[in-house]
């Protein structure tokens, strides 16, 4: 493995994960010591990867869910970059990216906690302002431990807020199951609702907005108020008026991004992603799953 040193020249082969055939990860994913380095255009950056972020888009697409959209296999680690073909990811010991994509990391930072923030934070960004979510408005996270619901949390609470992140919502309710509505209300909710006892259909209250991250869109729709936005980050699981969309990236984000919330077991060395992935397919990871150090 390359060393986290800066180095004046880069070798002509990496380790990297790969993947030849659609499939799980337990069964397709391999780690291969002789991948060709990227080749990089002139408004591109090459990057040494020191620590890389798991999100449930990677085993979908390695499953095959994009498969119509994508690059066909051999995948170079395919992650995190959704709206353009992907075969080469982060999984690797070096990637690539335009450089428009990038920020510089803050200081206070671990490479950890850094990694663990962009697609997330940015989706929860960018969900919160397609809602349309103002100061003073009451918002419902359904699927407040998530990756990208604990961090849609900070960005609407008082903590953000003071940080001038300014979403500001009067009120922010979320749900999870019991074990983690203590972390929900450690994040900034006010409410935390346990969908394991309490039906989200049911709420004696409505939201102006709602900002569903697990694939329950009509109970969203029923907790939202009438003319409230309610959107979606699961395409194909939402009916109108609610929305969905795909996260749109750009480096101005990333300058925004502050707090992390990582799962206890985060984070997995690069030498256990197989074992990283069947966790996160168990949907119950809580904030994320980072690989480190690569
Ligand atoms: P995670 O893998 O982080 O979600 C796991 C969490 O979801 C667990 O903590 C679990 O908590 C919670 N959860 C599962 N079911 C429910 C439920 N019914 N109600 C409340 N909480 C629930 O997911 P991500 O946040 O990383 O991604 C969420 C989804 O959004 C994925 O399908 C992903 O592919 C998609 N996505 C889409 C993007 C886009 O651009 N459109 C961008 C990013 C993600 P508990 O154990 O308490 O149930």
């Amino acid at each position: 493995m390359a060393s986290l040193t800066p180095r004046l020249f880069v070798p002509s082969t990496m380790d990297a994960w790969v993947y030849e055939d659609y499939g799980s990860p337990e069964k397709v994913l391999k780690l291969k010591s002789d991948v060709p380095m990227p080749e990089v255009n002139d408004d591109q950056v090459l990057i040494k990867v020191v620590a890389a972020a798991l999100n449930p888009v990677d085993f979908k697409r390695m499953f095959g869910f994009f498969k119509y959209t994508d690059s066909l296999p051999p995948v170079r680690y395919g992650i995190a970059v959704v709206e353009v073909k992907v075969d080469f990811g982060t999984l690797a010991e070096y990637t690539f990216a335009e450089e428009r994509m990038l920020a510089l990391k803050p200081n206070n930072l671990s490479f950890t906690a850094a990694a663990s923030l962009p697609l997330a934070r940015e989706t929860a960004h960018e969900g919160l302002e397609r809602a349309g979510l103002t100061s003073g408005q009451s918002i419902l996270i359904l699927g407040g431990a998530s990756g990208v619901g604990s961090l849609a949390i900070q960005a609407c609470s008082l903590i953000q807020c003071l940080a001038k992140h300014v979403f500001g919502a009067s009120k922010v309710a979320a749900t999870s199951s019991t074990s983690k509505l203590e972390l929900l209300r450690s994040l900034g909710a006010d409410l935390a609702i346990d969908y394991t006892k309490e039906n989200i259909d049911d709420l004696p209250e409505k939201f102006d907005v709602a900002f569903d991250t697990v694939g329950q869109c009509c109970e969203a729709l029923k907790a939202a108020k009438e003319g409230g936005k309610v959107a979606s980050i699961l395409p194909g699981t939402t009916v109108p008026p609610a929305f969905e969309f795909v996260l749109t990236s750009k480096g101005s984000v990333l300058e925004k991004l502050k707090l992390p919330v990582l799962d206890p077991k985060s984070p997995f060395p690069f030498t256990k992603a197989v074992e990283a992935f069947s966790y996160l397919q168990t949907g119950r990871a809580i904030g994320k799953l980072v690989i480190f150090p690569i």
